[in-house]
């Protein structure tokens, strides 16, 4: 068995025998006296004008090959495919570029071929040199464009590999025409020595949807092809002659992401509508903020909840306004017009950080956490609620409350929020105000319902909060795992209740905690008239199955 860590440059799990292409199987050496051959002899200098003319047809060659690829990747890829090979084709019409290998061809009277070969290693050593991941990849992009027009110019053809079985590909380096002239159904995944992530070959693997590695330190002498290859794309790893156990465990897997695969597809675009007719809000719950593609991915309609506290998390200072600003301006953009609910921040309890400067608690979880928090450093609060509010002004923003016991602590909310609004008008900086919802979190919270939905534009259920409190049975504590009923009847009756109350003020539920995804439930929150469902972005897909199964 032998196993390899390199870089992720697209995720999935493939198993089967390697294809293990060197490069001579990739690219026919270049003739050592081809351009001997063309240069004069030593009495005479090479004709320089001769030589460009030779560069000019080999760039138009390089042109059309380039032109058929676009089409070739525009019709298998997609047009972001083709750009990559629009991308080559204006390296070829570079003036820097163009002017460098003639430049040398006149002052050096060297032929075509070297000065080609010559300013390619400059340009793409420039690029290397800049120590810049976007960059990096550009050089890989410069020498693949070299490397044509070498070829061009000694008229030597581009083979595309064939493969007689599905492969996982295994190389050296692979170049985007190289990638694209394979047979995209007999590719499993792509293992390279080199490449970046950023690299125009890793970009097209993610197109194809191929699980790829770059940056693999291989030693291609020591493997076969033939060899049995796992690669893992989640974990960046190959192992090649894997054991039985191996195997099995990767083909599960494997089966398991094309089943998640085939429901993506299945249930994408889909709505989120029972068999009679009832439609129902299916976001997704997100951290501090890089998830959303992965909700966007999975066709959320919404994010139901942004734990802002994870912008908290692990340093020394609380993040300034401009850097909370920024990140969810960032996150309401990519969202677009869809709702973004965020959730102030919930520190306390497990989640806490020195700058808080809170003192150690018995019992944390029924401490000085969340709004509770907010409240003794308003400081904190208001420079939070600056941000939000300022952001409002890029997307669809909702604002969300945690750990609500009271209407009077509502009351104070909205009087900070007041604050804030006179200070922002005052500094004449744009802001709008968004919804306020609550978190429906504590029994409190639910007894008193009735009030709260007078006071606030919606709730959000957080079960894990409420199962806690409700049956008196700490959340982290695993020991207590047999006592505890994710779908206890007394926390469903207080949903039930507290939807009641939320409905008679004509005000919208959603539920946000872990029990939404829990498709045994389902029927029920939807009987209660449950307006939302906020899950984890995997989970989206799954639940909008079984909301559609329902009657
Ligand atoms: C909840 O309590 O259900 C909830 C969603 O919030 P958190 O898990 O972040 O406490
Ligand atoms: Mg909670």
């Amino acid at each position: 068995m032998i196993r390899f860590v390199g870089k992720s440059a697209h995720k999935g799990i493939a198993a089967g025998p390697a294809a293990v292409l060197r490069e001579e199987d990739l690219r026919p050496e270049r003739s050592k006296n081809a351009c001997q051959d063309r240069k004069a002899p030593p009495d005479r200098k090479t004709d320089p004008e001769e030589e460009i003319r030779k560069l000019e047809q080999a760039v138009r060659t390089a042109k059309e090959q380039l032109g058929s690829l676009c089409q070739k990747a525009a019709l298998e890829v997609g047009k972001n495919g083709a750009a990559i090979f629009e991308a080559h084709q204006m390296i070829l019409e570079d003036e820097n570029y163009l002017n460098a290998i003639c430049e040398r061809i006149r002052t050096e009277q060297t032929c075509a071929q070297d000065a080609v070969a010559a300013a390619g290693e400059h340009f793409s050593k420039m690029f290397l040199g800049m120590d810049d991941d976007y960059m990096e990849a550009r050089a890989a992009d410069i020498k693949d464009i070299s490397e044509r027009l070498l070829r061009c110019l000694d008229e030597r053809e581009e083979k595309g590999f064939v493969l007689t079985e599905p492969s996982v590909i295994v190389a050296e380096d692979l170049t985007p025409a190289e990638t694209l002239l394979m047979d995209r159904k007999k590719i499993l995944a792509f293992v390279t020595v080199c490449g970046f992530v950023n690299s125009h070959t890793a970009i097209l693997a993610r197109m194809m949807n191929i699980p790829a590695l770059v940056a693999v330190p291989m030693d291609l002498s020591k493997l076969r092809t033939g060899m049995k290859a796992i690669v893992d794309g989640i974990n960046g790893e190959v192992i090649f002659e894997p054991d039985e156990v191996l195997i099995g465990k990767a083909e599960q897997r494997i089966r398991e992401e094309k089943e998640k695969a085939a429901l993506l597809m299945e249930m994408k675009g889909r709505e989120n509508r029972t068999l009679s007719g009832r439609k129902i809000e299916v976001y997704a719950n997100i951290g501090g903020g890089g998830e959303v593609e992965q909700a966007l991915e999975n066709d959320a309609g919404g994010i139901g909840l942004m734990r802002s506290e994870f912008l908290y998390l692990g340093r020394e200072t609380p993040p300034a306004e401009e850097e909370q600003f920024l990140a969810y301006r960032t996150v309401l953009e990519k969202m677009g017009d869809k709702r973004v609910i965020i959730r102030t921040l919930d520190m306390g309890a497990d989640k806490g950080a020195d700058y808080l400067g809170t003192v150690r608690e018995e019992n944390p979880a029924l401490g000085c956490r969340g709004i509770r928090i907010c409240f003794r450093r308003p400081d904190l609060f208001k420079t939070q609620l600056r941000a939000l509010l300022r952001a409002s002004v890029y997307g669809n923003l909702s604002i969300l409350y945690p750990m609500i016991t009271a209407t009077a602590e509502v009351m104070r909310i909205y009087q900070i929020l007041e604050e804030v609004k006179e200070e922002l008008r005052k500094e004449q900086a744009a802001y709008t105000v968004p919804e306020q919802g609550i978190m429906i979190e504590t029994p409190a919270a639910v007894m008193v319902s009735d009030e709260l939905a007078r006071k606030a534009d919606f709730f959000s259920v957080g079960t894990n909060d409420l199962t806690q409190y409700t049956l008196a049975l700490d959340r982290r504590n695993g020991n207590l795992a047999d006592f505890y009923d994710p779908g206890h009847k007394a926390v469903l009756r207080m949903i039930k209740m507290v939807t009641e109350n939320a409905h008679r003020c004509g005000k919208r539920v959603g539920i946000c905690g872990e029990m939404a995804a829990d498709t045994a439930l389902t029927e029920e929150f939807l009987k209660m008239g449950i307006d939302e469902l906020s899950v984890s972005p995997s989970l989206i897909l799954p639940l909008r199955k079984r909301i559609r199964e329902i009657s």
